[in-house]
């Protein structure tokens, strides 16, 4: 499990509770606007921090803290990433996976293990912008499946779709929902290009919406919070 880092304390990161933020460190997708680049390319890669002294970290959080929130990069690609949230989970915590969803495989076994106590799931385009948005080819089976999983899996989740211009239009959110049946918990969020991002050009300002255009793509996503 390599553990990129760690924020101590966020009201942000999982709906209603306070918590804790673990990011792991590598990622199978190369999405441009990217905001976490040192934890997707490995020539940005820090020196990994000890999964141990995160577990003790926590330890000293327990009454504190209710949950810790695991993302990346894509926490489903490190090999010791359902020790640790048995580890977490054993502690009292509440544990939110972030996905990709690339890796079904081992997303079911998570669920069927209980160890994720809410799932968010992140939907890059419509099927027909994925490759694009991710910045590679995408097996889209393996996203149905993921998708699949969650809606069956009795807990909390989120799909949610990250808009940046140029890789989300109005026409692909009826795809989106589309591609996830109906009545699905789906938000989409308006990207922030103000920071580091994986590929630097998208901060020239031709990527940002204006708030009409953000206020048109909304409408068609319909918008759905927890
Ligand atoms: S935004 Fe894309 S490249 Fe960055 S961590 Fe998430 S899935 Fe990986």
């Amino acid at each position: 499990m390599r553990i990129g880092g760690l924020l101590k304390f966020s009201l942000i990161d999982y709906p209603g509770k306070i918590a804790a933020v673990v990011f792991t460190q590598g990622c199978n997708y190369r999405c441009p606007f990217c905001h976490n680049p040192e934890l997707v390319l490995p020539s940005l890669f820090k020196d990994p921090l000890d999964p141990v002294e995160v577990l003790v970290f926590l330890e000293k959080r327990r009454g504190q803290l209710q949950g810790v929130t695991i993302t990346g990069g894509e926490p489903t690609i490190q090999p010791g990433l359902m020790v640790f949230m048995r580890q977490v989970k054993a502690m009292g915590f509440l544990v939110k996976l972030d996905t990709n969803g690339s890796n079904p495989d081992v997303l079911e076994k998570i669920l069927a293990a209980g160890l994720a106590d809410f799932v968010a799931m992140d939907i890059k385009s419509s099927p027909a912008g994925y490759a694009k948005a991710a910045g590679l080819a995408v097996d889209m089976s393996a996203l149905e499946r993921s998708a699949g999983l969650i809606k069956a899996a009795h807990v909390p989740y989120i799909f949610r779709t990250t808009a940046v211009k140029g890789f989300v239009s109005q026409e692909d959110i009826p795809a989106i929902r589309a591609f996830l049946g109906d009545g699905c918990a789906y938000k989409l969020q308006r990207g922030n290009l103000k920071s580091n991002l994986l590929e630097k050009y998208l901060l020239d300002g031709n990527y940002d919406f204006s708030d009409a255009e953000w206020a048109l793509l909304a409408s068609a996503g319909g918008l759905l919070e927890l």
